[in-house]
């Protein structure tokens, strides 16, 4: 794609609740292609729906990308010369583009009381039309400055009369415009309803402050999910008449994200089991906690990963990709616009394939956090490298690390005694007495030395290596997992080696 003069994107989140798969895939579409072509990534808050606010959502998305290494360029938090980036605090700004529109024919004050909208409702109902909208076939018969005399209006807003200011949409225009994903778009006005743009509190709704808002903060490209392709006949005609649909941005409707039954939803992650939301969130409302992926143990590589191909993909088979790689790579052209399957094994197969890919300097500190939620502190950063290096392949989340690597800093506190007592005797118990005491006196301590050790101690016994090897997993790890024994036993060292043995000799007898 050749080089676009000054790329300037946004995420324009409204603060009602966490940030789920969509929400980021967007983000990461926004940011990818602002990095592509030496672009701004903005981030406004639309909180001009009060009602709809929620405590906490706005620090949460802050949280969310920087936990994901998504960070905007310009924002509440980061600056920038375009703010202020909240819209509640923009709010004086928009009146007079509501103004404007009235003064040219394009939007019109409407005086209705909610009581007299509730009667229009049931007075146009019909079995066809079951809820009526505000709209061309009923607006001249309504409470506004297109039904009433001139003298009559003027006489209500000097009287500072509740009142909003809604668009006149066309009766019957057809409304184009190029998506960058779905290509040609068309709308029919008719059915399009007259949407409030200043509510009578003075604030603009959603669909007046993002045009505005658009503008004003140059933005050239909106990304943005499907679910706004319905409003957007309202946002064509609001930039032709305000701003002139030359200045008008380039649209991109992203594919909607599907469960298992049709559009992905909160409570698709409920029943299946799997996390929606990028971090855990909880509804200040009712204190219900809905799991996030970083919780769950996922990597903000392999997120990022599996949100990019949620959509997109580069035309190979290539699936591993980082997240310079898709600074690279990622293309308009290659997203499809068919809704994307999101497959929560294939995101596992993502998080697993980047443990493995990830150094373990990569991998530390989120492991030290997932040993220390479950009370163990790491103190020899040397042992952990190792027994990362050891364990890591073995780890699907980050979470399997408690159970794969916790062991090594924590002596097991139950174990397995299904998997040895039935099959106890003397004979074993003499065994591992004899490899104390073989022990006693070693000064080097490596995993195949000691494996040598064992087998021929144990072939001197005639019974099975296995019969064995097994009962000294349980006694050094608590149960049938992780990796070679003798791995284990090395990276353990002689002293603790010996202390689990004992021990469980101790518990047996
Ligand atoms: N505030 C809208 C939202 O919550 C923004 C939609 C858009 O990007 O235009 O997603």
């Amino acid at each position: 794609m050749a080089e676009l003069n000054k790329v300037r994107v946004r995420f324009a989140p409204s603060p009602t609740g966490g940030l789920h798969l969509g929400g980021v895939r967007t983000v990461l579409y926004n940011y990818l292609f602002a990095r592509q072509h030496n672009g701004r990534f903005i981030l406004r808050i639309e909180d001009t729906d009060q009602s709809r606010y929620v405590p906490g959502a706005e620090e949460y998305i802050f949280n969310c990308l920087k936990w994901v290494g998504l960070e905007p360029d310009e924002s509440v938090i980061h600056g920038g010369s375009f703010g202020p980036y909240r819209q509640s605090e923009r709010k004086a700004l928009y009146r007079q583009y509501a103004e404007q529109l009235v003064k040219e024919g394009y939007a019109y004050y409407a005086f209705d009381t909610p009581a007299e909208l509730e009667e229009m409702r049931s007075r146009y109902k019909t079995d066809q039309n079951p809820s009526p909208q505000y709209d061309h076939t009923v607006r001249s018969a309504m409470r506004n400055s297109l039904a009433m005399s001139e003298s009559e209006v003027q006489k209500l807003l000097a009287e500072n009369a509740r009142h909003v200011i809604r668009i006149k949409m066309p009766e019957a225009e057809t409304v184009r415009f190029t998506d960058m994903i779905r290509g040609e778009v068309s709308f029919n006005t008719a059915v399009v309803d007259d949407k409030v743009l200043l509510k009578a509190d003075g604030m603009p709704t959603y669909h007046l402050a993002v045009v505005v808002d658009d503008h004003l903060m140059e933005i050239s490209h909106v990304f943005r999910g499907e679910e706004w392709l319905p409003s957007a006949p309202v946002h064509i005609l609001l930039w032709r008449y305000l701003f002139g649909a030359e200045a008008m941005p380039q649209w991109a409707h992203l594919p909607l994200i599907l469960g298992p039954n049709g559009k992905l939803s909160k409570r698709d992650g409920a029943k299946y089991g799997f996390p929606v939301f990028a971090m855990n969130w909880t509804d200040p409302a009712t204190g219900e906690l809905t799991e996030g992926f970083k919780e769950k143990g996922f990597l903000p590589e392999a997120f990022i990963n599996l949100l990019a191909l949620l959509g997109w993909n580069d035309g190979s088979e290539q699936e591993i990709f980082s997240k310079d790689e898709l600074v690279e790579k990622f293309s308009l052209e290659r997203v499809h616009s068919g809704g994307a399957k999101f497959d929560y094994e294939k995101a596992k197969w993502f998080n697993h394939e980047w443990i493995k890919k990830l150094q373990v300097s990569g991998l530390r500190e989120q492991v030290k956090q997932v040993l220390g939620n479950s009370g163990i502190r790491v103190t020899d950063e040397q042992l952990l490298d190792n027994v990362l290096a050891l364990v890591k392949e073995r780890c699907t989340l980050l979470t399997d690390f408690a159970e794969q690597a916790g062991f090594f800093f924590k002596a097991p506190g139950k174990y397995d005694m299904d998997a040895v007592k039935p099959k106890w005797n003397e004979t074993k118990q003499a065994f591992f007495l004899k490899l104390l005491q073989a022990y006693n006196p070693k000064d080097s301590w490596k995993p195949d030395e000691l494996e040598t050790l064992f087998k021929e101690m144990v072939t001197a016994q005639k019974i099975k290596v296995g019969e064995l090897m097994l009962p000294l997993r349980i006694m050094l790890v608590g149960g049938k997992f992780g990796p070679g024994v003798f791995q284990i036993a090395g990276l353990l060292g002689k002293e603790e080696t010996v202390l689990r043995i004992r021990k469980f000799l101790d518990l047996l007898q």
